[in-house]
């Protein structure tokens, strides 16, 4: 019997471009795992609408798993304990995964090179986080400077096509229900508004990006518009890795006509996960201390009537309801 592979899937719910499935297809039967792992992240778990969206793209990606001879493994718990577990119950000794960058998750990464062999690829980014450096080897605090040593190392790597099959494990280990899960709201089902807006999945980012690549060369100037659909609305598609920004690079740079103003904002998508990785407490504290001296107003009212797009200031309100 061969022992096979487990490709871990996080935020990276794709199945072109993939590095981690690519590899592991080409060493033998695969078993894709999706662990919902409430516990690393702890308060930064997902929230509600995340988890609808969730929902549907483990649908669409078990879907499209499917059509190649395999399926989607789900189950929940500490990271590394389920993979230990399925490592009991398979005998798969390695797991490939894209990198990702949360401090979470690279304390689960290193939970899960200690019970197996774990490989990680990049492939989340246009280049690796930590990689786009000064002269002097430090990280970049400033986006202009940053952006022109990462467009020096573009086009990133040509995005890899999707596995032409993968090998099935001689036998399938349990997978929770997906709708045991609980991912979807219903007391109330207040989602009527996303389903109408949105496709989750790798289907619908690729469509997407199709309808937005005719579109690239005129961000620059509908973006700012607010009434225009000038934008990709891809954001929510890369933040669950259903399409990678090597494929928006290399698919909107293809379009011709001036994208920069596009490509740059992958650009800040990219810049921002340096940020993170340089300063982990950037979501509770200024990277600039001046920032510390700012006057907060205390007034929790305001702040929920924001929250909630009734600021009574129209286009407050309106950002806020889109
Ligand atoms: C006029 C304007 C002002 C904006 N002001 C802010 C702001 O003050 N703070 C803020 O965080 N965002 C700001 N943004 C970014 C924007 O609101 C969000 O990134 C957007 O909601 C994502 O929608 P999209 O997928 O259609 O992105 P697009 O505009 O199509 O951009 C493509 C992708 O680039 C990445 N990206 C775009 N902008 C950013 C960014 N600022 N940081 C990191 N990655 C980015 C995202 O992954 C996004 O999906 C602004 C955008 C515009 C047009």
């Amino acid at each position: 019997m061969t022992a096979p592979v487990i490709v871990w899937l996080r935020r990276d719910l794709r199945l072109a471009d993939h590095a981690a499935l690519t590899a592991a297809a080409r060493i033998g039967p695969v078993l894709p795992v999706y662990v919902l792992d409430d516990h690393t992240p702890r308060h930064r778990r997902m929230g509600a609408a995340s988890r609808w969206w969730l929902h549907h793209s483990l649908v669409s990606l078990d879907a499209d798993l499917r059509k190649l001879g395999s399926r989607l493994i789900l189950r929940r718990g500490k990271s590394h304990e389920v993979l230990a577990a399925l490592r009991r119950e398979t005998g798969a000794r390695t797991v490939h995964a894209l990198r990702h960058y949360e401090p979470w998750w690279r304390n689960a990464e290193r939970a899960v090179g200690k019970a197996l062999d774990l490989v990680l690829h990049d492939g989340n980014f246009l280049a690796p986080p930590g990689s786009v450096l000064t002269g002097a080897g430090q990280p970049y605090r400033i986006f202009t400077p940053f952006w022109r040593a990462l467009v020096e190392r573009m086009p990133p790597p040509p995005p890899l096509p999707v596995p032409q099959s993968l090998g099935a494990p001689t036998f399938w280990p349990e997978s929770d229900r997906l709708d045991d899960w609980d991912l979807l709201p219903t007391k109330p089902d207040w989602a009527g508004g996303m389903r109408a807006e949105w496709t989750p999945g790798e289907g619908g980012a690729r469509a997407r990006l199709d309808a937005f690549v005719g579109k690239a060369a005129r961000y620059a100037e509908t973006r700012n518009l607010p009434t225009s659909e000038g934008t990709s609305r891809l954001s929510p598609h890369l933040h669950f890795g259903e399409i990678s920004p090597a494929t928006i690079w290399h698919a909107t740079a293809a379009a011709g006509g001036s994208v920069d103003t596009f490509l740059g904002e992958l650009g800040w998508r990219d810049y921002a996960q340096n940020v993170i990785l340089q300063l982990p407490d950037y979501g509770h504290r200024n990277a600039r201390p001046a920032y510390d001296q700012l006057g907060w107003r205390d007034a929790p009212d305001d702040l929920v009537a924001w929250q909630q797009g009734r600021t009574g200031y129209p286009i407050v309100d309106a950002g806020m309801r889109e």
